[in-house]
């Protein structure tokens, strides 16, 4: 009955069942990319997310309702295969996908274009001496570093380019697109100013990552990591592996070292017994972030402040 009523009330309205159905469906991989598209959405619609939030989109494998939810998105929004390989095969023929490691002006980085990449990173021997295959993307040396997400600039050339291609799918909102993104592209040129300023004064203290995923953030701000330690989530490291890790830690003195959510504390607390480090976590995905048009701006805010607060207190 309530159905009938409804029914009723539309075609009062003018409209069809078919116009309503047409509302575009917008879609991300990842959730960074949500946040920004929300960013850009903001009063329009709610874009929708992929992956589960925990999910590293780097081994992620396609379940049958993901498969669904791609065929029936009006737009996909994926970094490119550097990142998101489970869906290389099957974008292909997918003409709503748009990859975003190809649009003007972003900057692109390569693995291997920092001193620290050959110095300390990427361990591979010991790596695969753990017996285990890669959870996360190669890191090869040349390869590009997909974490394209992790700059405010990249972040404001995403922003403004979806703004335009939302167009196609949003005629009649053209006007709120660029608005809410020249409004998001404001506020990142003042949050990045604020992360420098904070960040700057701390360039020569050490840390360490897991994961070589921050390249974007510490190239625009002007930090890197002393080293960063490959660790698999699942494997206890060898013993030869983890006294290499301590000597580097040992030779850093007072450090900070960073663990992702999906990495157990406790590995990284017997790593680091009895040395002068401290630990704090970074989310590079944003897991613990609300999604909504503000939440871009929580993530990258959140990375950098836990950044400066842990460095600061060495
Ligand atoms: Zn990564």
């Amino acid at each position: 009955m309530f159905l009938r009523f409804l029914l009723t009330l539309v075609c009062g309205l003018g409209l069809s069942f078919s116009v309503a159905a047409a509302t575009p469906s917008v879609l991300t991989t990842i959730k960074p990319l949500q946040l920004i598209a929300a960013a850009v959405l903001d009063g329009i619609a709610e874009p929708e997310v992929l992956l589960p939030p925990a999910a590293s989109p780097h081994n992620y494998a396609l379940r049958p309702s993901d498969r669904r939810q791609i065929a029936a998105a009006d737009r996909l929004y994926w970094v490119g295969p550097e990142l998101e390989r489970f869906l290389q095969r099957l974008l292909d023929n997918q003409p709503a996908a748009r990859r975003l490691d190809q649009i003007p002006g972003l900057t692109l980085r390569s693995y291997g274009d920092h001193p620290h990449a050959t110095d300390h990173g990427h361990d591979h021997a010991a790596h695969s001496h753990d017996g285990h295959e890669h959870d996360d993307h190669d890191h090869a040396p040349g390869t590009l570093d997909p974490h394209i997400w992790l700059s405010t600039d990249n972040a404001q050339r995403i922003a403004l380019w979806m703004a335009e291609d939302l167009g196609q799918l949003y005629p009649e909102h053209q006007q709120r697109l660029q608005h809410n993104a020249v409004q998001f592209s404001q506020r990142l040129e003042q949050l990045h100013t604020q992360l420098q300023q904070r960040l700057q004064p701390l360039t020569d203290k050490p840390y360490f990552v897991f994961h070589d995923a921050y390249g974007y953030l510490e190239d625009s701000i002007g930090i890197h990591p002393r080293g960063v330690f490959t660790l698999s989530v699942e494997v206890q490291p060898g013993a030869r592996h983890t006294q290499a890790l301590r000597q580097q830690l040992t030779a850093a003195g007072p450090s900070c070292v960073f663990r992702e959510p999906q990495f157990p504390a406790d590995r990284i607390a017997t790593l680091s017994a009895g040395l002068p480090v401290r630990n704090a976590e970074l989310d590079p995905l944003g897991i613990a972030v609300t999604p909504g048009p503000a939440g871009y701006e929580q993530l990258l805010n959140t990375l950098g402040t836990t950044l400066a607060e842990c460095l600061e207190q060495l």
